[in-house]
């Protein structure tokens, strides 16, 4: 059993920001878990584009007009004005000066800026176009110089410890839900400890690997959303999940993520015979329309026409030696698998990228539950609306992480320290009668059928019929894992199938709910027709 004042659990870019942050003060003790082996390795460490900057002819309100615009007049104006406002200056003070990340610079020695898709200005900065692994090395290393700041890896947080739910008083049932750590998988130990904290943040990411195709690594399973659910948290906007339109269609590297930053500098989306189509759907903005308009325009254009991916043609709008040192990553990765994108154009599809939803949270990162917090893609700003702006998470997370850990120090003061739960007054983990091992094919398995209902049922163009053919079945996969769960001894992947069902069935549910088409969530029955047809 550990004990602490803060528990964060996930060490990406919002993680770790909250944990810069609360590290400041020597007497703060922070426990940061990440189920990875590599603290490095979360959706942050494969941000490709960038980061948002302020652009040399920009400003805070042109930021907040492009936000809410791609938005679809679902994102909160405060939550949006909030970024616009602190992002640029706390990117410079976290990641530019603690961190020592350098971006790109010009040749005139000035910063470069890139330009995104559906953004007004050119303000996006970027590392080649491996700006997040640059982040995570930077802000990793700057945790790493904090002694109060305990970094575990290859553990596997399963369930928060909340009263009412594990205490022992009960009269805890009268009380708000409140949160006092979590119960975490050592993964190389292969058992589950308690770590008992005053104040928890969830930080644990994205939802991306519950759906066929994906552009997110394997730890993207919705852990920390499930997690919040079970305990009762509020849970918003989770029919909005948003699809890239450019994952590379090459057997041996699919769901690598072709940026959009590609079609920033010029490449054009073409037929597989060569013909351009996005000015059918988008006149006014093309091939740099908002992000759902372009995943969905490829869906039809390949449904209609029975083709199994379009083409991306960067080769004749960049010269190769530009290409090179702009996008030598994608360069490579296309190279590896026998694709010069100097000389030919690129085969992609659409794959799920962002989960827009999340835990409801307020300007401060906290959540509907007491000493609860979440950061990051878990957690809903309600920034991104029902589509989110090209590269306006990693400044979410950075901002959110960052007013989350001011907002948990000015909870106490010299004469007020945290209240940690006492060993007592939560049972241990009860592990007694699981005899099973985990069948390892058996998860593989069950994790599959998830990916392919939520692809076919809850992907780009959703209906009633489809959406309830997917609650159906996933209700019966929720049941046989729960079933399978109480009998079989722990394992990262079991944990990760019993979320990735909860997770599935939370989108599904949502997107059943909602009638009505908007921004990433696209119903062929919409009530209104939708507000961005095809
Ligand atoms: C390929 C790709 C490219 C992208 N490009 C950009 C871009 O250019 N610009 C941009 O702004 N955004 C981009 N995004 C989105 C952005 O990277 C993510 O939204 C953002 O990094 C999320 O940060 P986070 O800190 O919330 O979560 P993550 O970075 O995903 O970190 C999650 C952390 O939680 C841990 N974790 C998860 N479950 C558990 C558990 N049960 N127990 C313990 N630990 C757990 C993980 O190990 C990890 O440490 C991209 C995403 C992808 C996948």
């Amino acid at each position: 059993m550990k004990t602490t004042d803060v528990l964060i659990i996930g060490s990406g870019i919002a993680g770790a920001t909250a944990a810069l942050k609360l590290a400041e003060n020597p007497r703060r003790r922070i426990i940061l878990v990440t189920r990875e082996e590599d603290p490095h390795e979360s959706n942050s460490r494969y941000a490709q584009g960038g980061i948002i900057g302020r652009g040399e002819d920009d400003s805070a309100d042109l930021l907040v007009a492009d936000i809410l615009a791609a938005g679809a007049g679902a994102s909160l104006p405060r939550a949006a004005h909030i970024l616009a406002e602190e992002g640029p200056d706390l990117l410079q003070e976290v990641l530019v000066r603690t961190a020592g990340i350098t971006f790109d610079h010009g040749k005139d020695g000035d910063v470069e800026y890139g330009q995104e898709a559906a953004h007004s200005r050119r303000r996006i900065l970027h590392v080649g176009d491996g700006t997040g692994k640059a982040i995570m090395q930077g802000l990793i290393a700057a945790l790493q110089k904090y002694p109060n700041v305990e970094l575990l890896t290859d553990a596997t947080a399963v369930d928060l410890i909340t009263y009412p739910h594990h205490s022992r008083d009960p009269l805890a049932a009268y009380a708000p839900i409140s949160c006092h750590g979590a119960y975490v998988f050592d993964r190389k130990g292969k058992s589950v400890h308690r770590t008992l904290a005053a104040v928890t943040i969830l930080a644990t990411g994205g939802i991306g690997r519950i759906f066929r195709n994906t552009t997110n690594p394997p730890g993207a399973r919705g852990d920390g959303l499930a997690m919040a659910s079970r305990a009762g948290a509020r849970i918003v906007n989770a029919e909005y999940v948003q699809f890239h339109p450019t994952a590379l269609s090459v057997p041996g590297a699919e769901g690598f993520l072709i940026s959009e930053a590609l079609r920033g500098e010029g490449a054009i989306l073409l037929t597989p015979d060569g013909q351009p189509f996005m000015e059918r759907y988008s006149p006014e903005w093309k091939d740099l329309a908002p992000r759902d308009v372009v995943a969905r325009a490829i869906h039809t254009e390949m449904e209609t026409h029975g083709y199994s991916y379009v083409m991306l043609d960067l080769a004749s709008h960049m010269t190769p030696a530009r290409i090179k040192t702009r996008f030598p990553n994608i360069y490579a990765e296309c190279r590896r698998v026998g694709i010069d994108i100097t000389r030919e154009p690129i085969p992609v599809v659409p794959a799920a990228h962002y989960f827009c939803g999340g835990i409801a949270v307020d300007e401060w990162g906290h959540t509907s539950i007491e000493n609860l917090y979440a950061v990051g893609e878990v957690s809903c700003t309600g920034l991104h609306g029902a589509n989110r702006l090209a590269s306006t998470s990693l400044l979410e997370g950075l901002v959110w992480g960052r007013r989350a850990g001011c907002a948990i120090e000015a909870l106490w003061s010299a004469d007020q320290e945290p209240v940690i739960p006492a060993r007592n007054d939560i049972p241990g983990w009860d592990e007694s009668g699981l005899t099973k091992d985990s069948d390892p094919a058996l998860i593989q398995g069950d994790m599959q059928t998830i990916q392919n209902i939520m692809w076919h049922y809850v992907g780009l163009i959703r209906s009633g019929d489809l959406l309830s053919r997917a609650i159906r079945e996933l209700r019966h996969l929720q049941n046989e894992t729960e079933t399978f769960y109480r009998k079989t001894k722990l394992s990262d992947g079991l944990i990760g199938l019993r979320n990735a069902v909860e997770v599935a069935l939370i989108v599904s549910q949502a997107a059943r709910h909602n009638r009505q088409s908007r921004g990433c969530h696209f119903r062929s029955d919409s009530v209104d027709g939708g507000d961005r047809l095809l």
